[in-house]
This record gives C-alpha cells, structure tokens and sequence, in this order.
C-alpha cells in the first residue's frame, strides 16, 4: 500500500470526523407531490446547503434534479444519496435556519410524466424485440431514450399504441421494497450490479412494467396524458436507436399537428392517409423512371447535332432542357475534340448555364467570349481558355446567347 494512498486515506477519515454525514428525509419518496416543505439546514459549504429533509430530487436514473427555490433563492443544483446538498447562491443560511422549499411544480410535473411514461415505453418496446438501454435523458425541454437492439417504425407505432392504452386504462403505479436476493429471471427490470444496498425498491405500473427504479413516479399513468414518440432515428455508434417522445398536452399538440400534415400529404399524392407511404414510393419510381428517359433522349439530342460552316470552324450550337450538366460539358468536350471546331451549349433548368469549348488549334478565348455574352444579361462564367461554363439566374431565351455567339465568331 503506498504512502500517499495511507495518506489520503486519513485525510478521508478526519474529513469524515469534522464533516459527519447527516441523512436527509426524501420527502419525494413518501409523497412525489409535495410541492412545497420546511427544513432546517444541518450544513452549510460555500453555496451548498444540506436539510434534514428535502422534496427536492437530486436526479438520477435519467431524470434531472429538481428546480425550485429555497427561502426564495434559485436552487442551481442538486446532489447527493443520504445526504442531500443543494446550491443556493448568495445565501445567507446557517446550520439550524429554518427554510421553506418550493419546487417548480411545473418541471416536476413534467418530469413525473416522462418518467412513469418512459418505464411504459421501455417495456412495450422490449416485449417487442431484444433491445438493451444505453442512455435516458429526461428533462422538461427534451426527453431521449438511445437503445441498442432491432427496431423498426411498426414496433414503435405498436408500441405507442400500447403505452397509450395502458395511459387510458389508468393502471396504477405502485412502490415496494424487494430484498435483492429475491430479485431473479422474470422479475422486474433491474441492473444489480449497479446496486449496493440489500433491498431494491422496485416500481410497478399495473401488471404492465415492474422495474427497480429509485425516480419519482405518478400514482396513476393516466396522469401522462399521453405519450407520443416525436423523433426515431440512428443514434450510431452510442446505440441503435435515439428515440424523443413527449408527454401531456404537448404530445396531443404534437399529435394533432402530425396528424394534419399527414392528411395534407396524402391529399396531395391523391391517395387515402393509410395508402400515402405506398403513393410517395410508386411517385419515387415514376421520378427515377422519367430520369432515366430525359436521360436517354438527352443523349440521343446531344449526339444528333449538325455544325454550321463558320469559315475554317465548324460552329456547334444547341440548347436542351433538364439535362445532367455534367452530360452537357462532357459533350461539348467530344464535340471540339477532332480539331478546328467550337461548341456552344445552353442547359435550362430553372437557371440558364452556357458551355463554351472549342479546340486546341482554335485561337479563341472562351473565358473572354462567355462572360461578354453572360454579362449582358447579369451572368457571369470561367474556365479555361478553351472550356468555358457559366449562368445567369432565371431563364432567357437559348436563341439569344446563341446568335450573338455566332455573330462574335463571324467576325472573329
Ligand atoms: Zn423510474
């Protein structure tokens, strides 16, 4: 054993002499809707102050600590197991004063609803696939689950549908000490290696969920409201799945909005709600399918074009609509690749892009030549002096870009 470790050791040991530790009541174990209460103050380090009992909780199992006030000053933290401390700022208190808490009933409320919701959607999952918990994250702003496991959108929606009956059938939620010996397969949910203490207190909902659990929970699910998961997606590689739900009137508020886009959606694929997925997925082939024609008709377009005589040049124009731009400029490349030739090729989207390319043995600059003929029009180009591309926002008549094109090369 080394000295230092001795050392701290007795550091440790006197710190515990002079800093005994004093239980503190959790007043939010017996009843998790006291909203206010009277303590006295057993300690007192810098902000933190520690009560003989406290309805404020520290957080733990995902959930956040409680928010409040204690003689009116903002509480900023909350920690501790036996011995409860909480962070009031400027306070002016001192061991035996007595307090007055009152918690931000608004918060705790929220949180009780989170919590009694996610032990529900945790085990209507689970019933589901084979599924491990890596994170919960409960706070009034956002509430996250982020499992490991196979999920799909049938088992959540199955799943919701689920803790929403359960929330309408009022199953009540339940507390009791188990000793952790008894706690074996099929019993509640539990970690016991996260564990110290012999007896486990175990939370049930109904029959519905048992799970060992030291949060603070509603008496009644219905109290929820309701419970709607508003965010499913990849949450690699902390897990599989991030899963963001809401509870109480915001998830009806949410519910209710999803609920008319959807029919806003189907409305516009000319489908029923129920048959909108299948309508969008038969739109996605249509759309890959007409590509794939412009595509193909492009190409045709491209190949089948007929130079004019411009002195010793031959002068290749064209214009094309939806094409691939990249298709476009790897024509005009072909197109001036057997020498003395310049090409011309105007792409419409809803932007109007010109590509300009003539050949090696051509004494043009198609930089130069571009932008005179963009410029015109509020566009503008670069490239190289015998590659030119460049566009002008909106669309104008191809002809006109074209002919003054040509009309510059004659008199070149
Ligand atoms: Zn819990």
């Amino acid at each position: 054993m080394s000295s230092s470790f001795l050392y701290k050791l007795g550091v440790d040991y006197l710190h515990e002499l002079s800093h005994p530790q004093v239980m503190t009541v959790k007043l939010y174990e017996a009843d998790p809707y006291l909203k206010e209460f009277t303590a006295i103050v057993t300690k007192v380090e810098g902000d933190w102050v520690v009560l003989d009992r406290t309805a404020f909780y520290p957080g733990g199992g995902g959930q956040e600590r409680d928010r409040g006030t204690l003689n009116g000053g903002e509480v900023t933290g909350v920690k501790g197991k036996e011995e409860i401390s909480h962070q009031v700022p400027g306070h002016a208190l001192k061991v035996g004063s007595p307090v007055k808490g009152v918690l931000d009933w608004d918060n705790r409320c929220c949180l009780m609803r989170a919590h009694t919701g996610e032990h529900l959607l945790f085990s209507s999952l689970s019933r589901r696939t084979e599924m491990e918990l890596v994170k919960i994250s409960l706070s009034k702003e956002k509430k996250v689950l982020i499992v490991k496991g196979h999920l799909d959108w049938d088992m959540v929606r199955d799943a919701m549908q689920e803790v929403n009956d359960i929330i309408a059938e009022g199953a009540e939620v339940t507390c009791h000490q188990v000793d952790r010996e008894n706690l074996g397969e099929g019993g509640p949910r539990v970690k016991l290696d996260r564990i110290s203490d012999r007896m486990v207190r175990v939370v049930s909902i109904g029959g519905h969920d048992s799970a060992a659990c030291a949060g603070v929970h509603l008496k009644n699910a219905r109290e929820i409201g309701m419970l709607l998961v508003s965010k499913f997606t990849s949450a690699k590689p902390a897990g599989d799945w991030e899963i963001e739900f809401l509870v109480g009137a915001e998830a009806v508020r949410m519910a209710v909005d999803h609920s008319v886009r959807s029919l806003m959606l189907a409305e516009r694929l000319g489908s029923l709600p129920q048959d909108s997925l299948t309508a969008f997925d038969n739109r996605d082939r249509e759309l890959v399918r007409a590509r794939e024609a412009l595509k193909a008709y492009g190409r045709l377009a491209l190949s089948s074009l007929n130079p004019e005589q411009l002195g010793d040049r031959k002068f290749f124009s064209g214009s094309f609509t939806g094409l691939d731009r990249k298709m476009v400029m790897e024509r005009a490349n072909e197109l001036v690749s057997r020498g003395s030739s310049v090409a011309a090729l105007v792409c419409q989207d809803d932007k109007t892009f010109l590509v300009l390319a003539c050949s090696t043995d051509v004494k043009l600059d198609c930089v130069a030549l571009l932008n005179k003929v963009l410029s015109q029009h509020g566009g503008r180009g670069g490239g190289k002096p015998n590659f030119a591309s460049g566009g002008i926002l909106g669309l104008l008549d191809a002809s006109v870009l074209l002919d003054e094109i040509s009309r510059l090369l004659k008199m070149s």
